[in-house]
């Protein structure tokens, strides 16, 4: 097996990064493969499935070309400042460029200990990686910038948190590691040499069409992805969990799902992680925590300006910050407009979609099936699944978005095709993916996961054979929290 690996990071200055070894595990076992994925980074699927492959998971063995470094970076975590994070757990193999001249990271996540594990064992129990394996891959379906999943083996090994569980690694796949908390490391520490390098490469890595491109630049292009992201992420209900900003990529990608989840019935206060006591990262707030996440970036690029144009760096930044809210706004709005199969958004459209937002809160509708029951009703008044029934209580308003639709001149069936594209059926409700987690950890059965992960991989497709997995949780089978589980 080779791959052409083409690292760019690993000949930056040495005070980027760590040069490391994963540590060996004693009988790493492949559990899951992406195929895809793999086809289109030169992998071949079958060898991640054999016993050398597992072994390049776990990080046992290392391909050729592969220069495996981890990353330093800090961060402010619940809204306080860390001076150094970096990889605790996980090491960049190396990159490679796929046909479409598309460059990726290809990084083992638990593969044990490096200099910046602090107390740390360096390592990732399973159901954290089938987790993240799901969710990224359902993201990535769904059309939402993310890293990807390519593969994950268990490494034999067991680790021990609250209790001993099945170890193993994720191979994460993203257009780059570089986060928020990248550039507050080198600000931090008033190296403005380094941010200059920084914003150099991040700009020709991620923004190339931006030449001769300024740390202004940069904000202004970063804003702009984080807008686009958050509102994806609030018009699917995507709750991400631990928006530090040292988990915020500056290529505009989704990363680390640790107690994140997708939201049932609406209510912008939803919160999941077990640890976020406070709701910090909320449904509703994460617009407000990337504007947050934002003007932290801002004052670490600062540091690396000159200091004779500082003030007009500062007016610039608070600009960008400023208008941030609106930026969001747009982009929900329009989205909002997708959903609800209209040809645009128009400002007066905007109390409609208000009154269904209350209308939900009040019935405490799953926002999943309420916006794929308006999809399915769409071109007519035919017949629908019965879970995606909307209550009487919706006629009303019903009644308000036809008169609205009327007003538009595409065909119901267009209107139809158009909205079941972006009304998914399908999203990794919790207690789904927690049940699917508890088969393979418990019992090392992968069936559920499998199922799941197929119903995931399409998930505007609604098919009757999953009803199940369209449905939202019996109160029985309520999953109110995830844990970090690091
Ligand atoms: P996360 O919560 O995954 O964003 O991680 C926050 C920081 O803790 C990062 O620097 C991680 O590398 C580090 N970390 C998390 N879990 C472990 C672990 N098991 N061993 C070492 N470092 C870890
Ligand atoms: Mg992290």
């Amino acid at each position: 097996m080779e791959i052409t690996f083409d690292n760019t990071y690993a000949k930056l200055p040495e005070r980027f990064y760590s040069r490391v070894e994963p540590q060996p595990v004693a009988d790493p076992k492949t559990v899951v493969v992406n195929e895809e994925l793999a086809r289109q980074l030169g992998f071949d699927a079958s060898w991640l499935r054999s016993e050398a492959g597992a072994e390049f998971i776990v990080g046992n063995r290392l391909l050729d070309g592969s220069e495996p470094i981890a990353l330093v970076y800090a961060g402010h975590q619940f809204g306080n400042w860390v001076p150094r994070l970096g990889d605790g757990r996980a090491v960049l193999v190396g990159e490679v460029v796929d046909e479409e001249g598309q460059r990726f990271d290809v990084q083992l996540k638990g593969s044990g200990r490096t200099p910046y594990s602090r107390q740390g064992d360096g390592r990732a129990p399973l159901g954290p990686v089938l987790r993240e394996y799901l969710v990224a891959e359902s993201m990535a379906a769904l059309g939402i910038p993310t890293t990807r999943a390519l593969a994950a083996a268990t490494t034999g090994e067991k680790v021990l948190r609250e209790r001993s569980l099945p170890g193993a690694v994720l191979v994460r796949v993203a257009k780059s590691h570089i986060r928020v908390g990248t550039f507050e490391y080198f600000a931090s520490q008033g190296d403005a040499e380094a941010l200059e390098v920084l914003v150099d490469y991040t700009l020709g890595r991620h923004y190339p069409q931006v030449e001769e491109g300024s740390s202004m630049d940069l904000l202004r292009e970063v804003a702009r992805r984080q807008a686009t992201l958050v509102a994806k992420w609030q018009l699917l209900g995507f709750i991400h969990g631990v928006m530090n900003t040292d988990n915020m990529l500056v290529s505009g990608e989704t990363v680390d799902y640790g107690p994140c989840a997708y939201m049932n019935e609406y209510d912008p206060q939803t919160v999941y992680s077990s640890i976020d006591r406070f709701g910090r990262y909320a449904y509703g707030n994460q617009p407000v925590i990337a504007q947050w996440n934002l003007a932290q970036f801002a004052q670490a690029l600062m540091v690396g300006v000159d200091k004779e144009e500082r003030e007009d760096f500062l007016e610039q930044a608070q600009a960008v910050i400023d208008e941030f809210p609106e930026r969001f706004r747009i982009a929900f709005r329009q989205g909002m407009a997708r959903k609800l199969g209209f040809e645009e958004y128009r400002d007066r459209d905007w109390p409609l979609m208000e009154d269904l937002l209350e209308l939900m809160a009040e019935n405490e509708s799953d926002f999943t099936l309420t916006f794929r029951g308006l999809t399915e009703i769409v071109d007519g008044e035919q017949e629908v699944p019965a879970i995606f029934e909307l209550p009487d209580a919706f006629d009303e308003w019903i009644e308000r978005w036809r008169e609205r639709l009327s007003e538009d001149s595409a065909t119901e069936e267009e209107r139809r095709r158009a909205m079941a594209v972006e009304n998914p059926a399908f999203i990794p409700r919790n207690h789904l993916v927690a049940a699917a987690l508890d088969d393979a950890v418990e019992e090392g059965d992968y069936e559920r996961f499998h199922t799941l992960l197929e119903v995931l991989t399409e998930p505007f497709e609604y098919r009757e054979e999953f009803e199940a997995f369209a449905r939202p949780p019996k109160p029985e089978e309520r999953v109110p929290a995830t844990f970090c589980g690091t």
